[in-house]
């Protein structure tokens, strides 16, 4: 393999009153690392220590500055080199406030400045780290954030938000739309009197809030938020700071970290835990990040040419089988889960990731609190410069205990497939998806009467757990559901749309996979037919709160679900035994349909013996039901888990079109 800037020349350096010969190294994995932890920046009041780890560097520099952007440096210091690759300054006196970066010298040219990779605090557009105490940063009350209660993976239904498509709406009735704050507001209401914000995700009964990328990205110009921007945030600039952006003031660097926090509390406080989407796999740009700027080479993959690997198709893909780029991920989840009590982690393109890096973030994390729950998209957008079988790709996940994987296989049978907005699958009516169904519904897990080579896409039962299953039909990425159903069904009605919109979601949390819900296909948001929304304007990805009105069927019909869900144990087993033994496919008449039974329910629930009809047809269907009386709790787009929609008998019983019947006895 080639490999870029490895050689250094030998250089005499002097540490101390020694002379050092520098060594050169053939390959990365010769590069001393610290023995332990380090930290690039560690404030007291007395003086500021400061430690990068530049192994190839001939020189570094740290520049304190007063402002985070503009200006020359206060001072320059010239850093020493010391054991494992870091070279270290310390700084006495009170450097609280000010702002610093590193300068990197190889192979005798100087990279630029950097806040280094490792910055907790930055100034304006995450340009300069900043010297703060972070024991500050805490809002009143941090001491006492706790996590919500989780008893099991198997309990977990996710919200996936952007801060701004949340609450930027002007009729949200949120002060400060599309910031971090936006989930602090209790009794926010929609101009029709609907509520908004916390409220509505507390009455929509989820239990994790998935934050789509809340790290400093570089996307959104920080200095410029008088005049709307908008990014999904997949390019990210600084992995240990939140986003300048979502913050009232950007300049000042412990109020992003402030207001992250109040966030997080105000999310606990409600009932509900918080998951970060994190983007480790790649990094906004290649030259002139904080990784080449500080190691070259080091934290990114080669392609056999010697350029960089793409697989993320953003420019360059992480070397997460590094010692130090494992290390960094490791160290970086810890660290958001210790100082900001983040409950989980989403892995964007975890499938660029190796296997024992995604191991060793589950046993550190599990070391803190085994509730934390990840899980990551277990593909790659190209073919990663690392062994297929090493990956954390979906094929591999029944070798990663504890981590789940989105499955794309149950979200195009339900809608069709990624890459043809216009095609559709089970909801549309069109046939041979019914597998696909089954599939999702049992949590992808192993099961007698599961086809999976007749499921579409479909490689092999890749869970071995259902909790290692993400079950949804639509997701931030691609069309959402409303836009989905319009472009698979031109010619179908509003009540059409809206009957299979329920059916929908009634799959997703029906099955024994964990739920996953993109925020605003609660109240049928649309993205007007936008496919990839990740730059458009507000008027595109914003949720109009004025639909929650409007649509507020489909808004009770989804509360109705997980109302459900959350009081029935059956549907959340949680177990891939249990599942194998308590869910069982009913024969059914018709394509398009289908139809399971959840027998033998844990003890304690009222519902032992449950029926679950999924009709996709353009008209009813006929299915044989065991004898006796049926209570009903979902019937023709209605649903009432708590006081039922009355009883019906046994024997043949017909279920409306494009709709689910559930019933128990
Ligand atoms: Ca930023």
């Amino acid at each position: 393999m080639k490999l870029k800037h490895l050689l250094i020349l030998p250089v005499l350096t002097a540490v101390g009153c020694q002379q050092v010969q520098r060594n050169s190294y053939d390959a990365y994995d010769e590069y001393p690392v610290p023995e332990g932890d380090w930290e690039e920046m560690v404030y007291a009041p007395e003086a500021t220590k400061f430690a990068l780890w530049a192994p190839t560097a001939d020189e570094v520099s740290l520049k304190l500055y007063a402002e985070g952007q503009g200006g020359e440096p206060v001072r320059t210091l010239s850093m020493k080199e010391d054991d494992g690759g870091l070279w270290r300054a310390t700084v006495e006196g009170d450097l609280n406030g000010q702002f610093y970066t590193f300068d990197v010298k190889v192979d005798g040219a100087w990279l630029g400045d950097t806040p280094g990779v490792w910055a907790k605090a930055v100034g304006v557009n995450g340009d300069r780290a900043a010297v703060i105490d972070l024991d500050d940063t805490d809002p009143q009350g941090w001491d006492k954030d706790v996590r919500p209660e989780l008893k099991s993976f198997a309990d977990i239904i996710i919200y996936e938000m952007h801060h701004r498509d949340f609450s930027i709406d002007s009729l949200s009735g949120i002060v400060h739309g599309g910031k971090f704050l936006a989930l602090t507001e209790a009794g926010t209401r929609s101009a029709r009197g609907q509520k908004t914000g916390i409220d509505h995700l507390k009455e929509l009964g989820v239990t994790h809030v998935h934050i789509l990328p809340s790290f400093d990205y570089s996307s959104v110009d920080e200095t410029r938020l008088d005049v709307p921007q908008y990014n999904w945030g997949y390019d990210p600039k600084n992995y240990n700071v939140p986003e300048g952006s979502y913050a009232t003031d950007p300049y000042d660097p412990e109020v992003r970290i402030r207001e992250f926090k109040q966030m997080v509390m105000a999310l606990h406080q409600a009932g509900i835990r918080v998951v970060m989407d994190v983007v480790y796999n790649h990094t906004a740009v290649t030259e002139g990040s904080n990784f080449e700027r500080t190691v070259p080479g080091y934290f990114y993959r080669q392609n056999p040419e010697g350029g960089w690997a793409n697989a993320s198709g953003c420019g360059n893909e992480t070397a997460s089988e590094r010692e130090m780029m494992r290390r960094y991920m490791v160290e970086s989840v810890k660290y958001w889960v210790e100082e900001y009590h983040v409950d989980g982690f989403r892995f964007d393109l975890m499938g660029i990731h190796d296997l024992t890096t995604m191991r060793a973030i589950r046993k550190a994390l599990d070391e803190i609190d085994p509730s934390i729950y990840v899980y990551g998209e277990g593909w790659a957008a190209g073919s990663p410069q690392w062994p297929a079988d090493s990956l954390a790709m979906k094929n591999n996940i029944d070798r990663l205990a504890g981590v789940a994987a989105f499955s794309d296989e149950f979200r195009d049978s339900l809608r069709g497939p990624f890459g043809n907005d216009g095609l559709g699958a089970f909801l549309a009516g069109l046939e041979g998806h019914e597998a696909g169904i089954r599939f999702g519904l049992a949590g992808g897990v192993e099961h007698p009467q599961v086809n999976a080579g007749a499921a579409h896409k479909v490689p092999k039962f890749w869970a071995l757990q259902p909790t290692q299953f993400i079950s949804y039909v639509s997701c931030h990425d691609d069309m959402c559901l409303a836009d989905r159903l319009k472009a698979t069904m031109p010619d179908a009605s509003p009540a059409v749309r809206t009957a299979l919109h329920k059916l929908a979601e009634t799959a997703v949390l029906t099955s024994q996979g964990v739920p996953f819900i993109f925020a605003g296909d609660e109240v049928m948001r649309d993205k007007s037919g936008v496919h990839n929304s990740y730059n458009s304007p507000d008027s595109i990805n914003a949720i109009r709160w004025e639909l929650k009105a409007k649509n507020r069927e489909v808004f009770d019909y989804v509360c109705g679900l997980i109302d459900m869900r959350r009081h029935h144990p059956a549907f959340r087993l949680g177990d891939a035994d249990r599942v194998r033994e308590c869910l069982e496919f009913l024969p059914v008449k018709e394509a398009n349909v289908v139809a399971f039974r959840l027998k033998g329910a844990p003890a304690g629930d009222t519902w032992q013996d449950i029926t679950v009809i999924l009709n996709a047809r353009s008209r009813s269907t006929a299915i044989d039901l065991p004898e006796g009386t049926w209570q009903v709790v979902a019937r023709d787009g209605r649903i009432d888990a708590r006081r039922g929609l009355g009883t019906m008998p046994g024997g043949q019983v017909s279920v409306g079109p494009r709709s689910a019947l559930i019933l128990h006895r």
